[in-house]
């Protein structure tokens, strides 16, 4: 049904609108009456729930939906590129089916600043003498940070290094799906063989195999194969093994043999080089503060810093303008007018949820240790989050003077830097508030 919704649509949108927004999107399946599509990036789904979501009604009532409902759901780790800009090399869309690997995903697109340096480094080596400078060699670090790049990279370094070795790169979930039919289908010495013969193995997501224990078991096998005749292993995860639940121990053991290594935020001015590598790469002629503006306001991942320069683009494109700074904020101020969505009194619910407190006593006077850290995160994404100033956040506190805020947030702001449980907890507390 999606490919005639889509015909639908097609008539009523331009062909600009129509590449940039509808292409991408993959159906998922029906479920309870729900339509749900899968979008690449959360840009992606918020612009096209913003503009298109009358749209994607209509034609789904004029193909007799009875409700025509649908959501959006962001497919992360989906490799689908935007390539519509130019005649702009098309990224991402070779990939060679026998090792997996995007084509994007090089050392020579990657840009390295104190972030990811060690893990660059690291990667680097592991490519130049695969199973013997780190093995396993274990990369973590939070969504859309590199990671999947990084393995790419050091994919087709081998390859073109090593032409005779052998590459596998997995995600933690294919490698369980096909384990599950391997075992369905009797199939279990084919699946052996496969990943027990490669020279390079890499498993992407490895956090996911938290839990199960058939997966573990496998893998447990596999890794030992490998590792015993010298072949190389890197392993990614959003989170150090040691912080893998339920994962056995055996396995946790081995994956801190070699080396483990993280990628962080990137700061300011890599995240420019990033922008001005990518507009590079797709051939996007862009002046450089609109790159430090975008740069400035997108600070979450690096997925997002793509997809908001991507936004930018197509917003100038489909409006016919020139890329300037003030189109960029044009662009990207639904971004921030998600600011003027929250109300304090929904933010201090979210943080004394997470922190397992009540909202009186982070308002209050209590000078708890437990409490003081959770009223400055509070006043932070107050302000981070809501038009008010600093005055009235302190009236919001039962009255407390503007300094008393002002230093509230500096306070966080520092920590920020360079507390990742902090950073964790941050991010945890905004995905509640949705
Ligand atoms: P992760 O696997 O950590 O979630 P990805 O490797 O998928 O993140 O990266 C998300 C996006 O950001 C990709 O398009 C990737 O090419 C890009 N990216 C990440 N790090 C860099 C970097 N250092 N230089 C250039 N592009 C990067
Ligand atoms: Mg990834």
């Amino acid at each position: 049904i999606w490919q005639n919704v889509l015909d639908y649509i097609r008539q009523s949108i331009t062909d600009v609108e129509y590449n940039t927004w509808f292409v991408k999107i993959r159906p998922l399946g029906v479920y309870n009456g729900v339509l749900e599509l899968g979008v690449p990036t959360s840009f992606a789904g918020e612009w096209i729930k913003k503009h298109y979501t009358e749209t994607i009604q209509e034609a789904l009532l004029h193909l007799g939906a009875q409700t025509p409902r649908f959501e959006l759901k962001v497919i992360p780790g989906n490799p689908v590129q935007e390539d519509i800009f130019s005649a702009a090399p098309e990224p991402g869309k070779s990939t060679d089916p026998r090792s997996r690997l995007n084509s994007k995903y090089t050392f020579e697109n990657f840009v390295v600043g104190p972030n990811n340096s060690m893990a660059h480094a690291a990667a680097v080596a592991v490519a130049e003498s695969p199973g013997k400078a780190y093995n396993p060699l274990f990369i973590y670090g939070g969504v859309g940070l590199g990671k999947t790049h990084l393995m790419h990279a050091v994919g087709h370094s081998v390859a073109s290094r090593f032409p005779q070795l052998k590459i596998e790169y997995i995600s933690t979930e294919t490698f369980t799906n096909e384990l599950i039919e391997a075992i369905q289908k009797d199939r279990m010495t084919e699946f052996r063989d496969r990943y027990r013969s490669v020279d390079l193995l890499l498993v992407d997501d490895i956090q996911f195999i938290a839990g199960k224990e058939r997966t573990q078991e496998e893998f447990f096998h596999t890794f030992n194969a490998l590792y015993e005749a010298g072949k190389q292993i890197i392993l990614s995860s959003d989170r150090p093994p040691k912080d893998i639940l339920t994962l056995a121990a055996r396995l946790r053991s081995r994956f801190e043999w070699g080396l483990i290594t993280d990628i962080q935020s990137p700061e300011l001015e890599t995240r420019v080089a990033i922008l001005k590598m990518n507009a590079e790469y797709r051939g996007i002629r862009i002046p450089d503060e609109v790159f430090e503006y975008i740069a400035k306001v997108v600070t979450s991942n690096i997925r997002e810093l793509e997809g908001s320069l991507m936004r930018v683009v197509a917003y100038a494109s489909l409006n016919g303008v020139e890329i300037s700074k003030q189109v960029a904020a044009r662009a990207l101020s639904d971004v921030f007018m998600a600011k003027a969505e929250y109300a304090p009194e929904e933010i201090l619910r979210a943080v004394a949820e997470f922190y397992g407190l009540r909202t009186d006593e982070l308002k209050g006077a209590g000078r708890r240790k437990e409490v003081v850290l959770p009223r400055q995160v509070a006043m932070y994404l107050i302000r981070e989050l809501t038009h008010s100033s600093l005055p009235e956040i302190g009236q919001f506190f039962d009255g407390r003077d503007h300094t008393t805020v002002l230093y509230a947030i500096q306070k966080v702001q520092e920590a920020l830097d360079n507390d990742t449980n902090l950073q964790q907890n941050l991010r945890a507390i905004r995905e509640r508030l949705g």
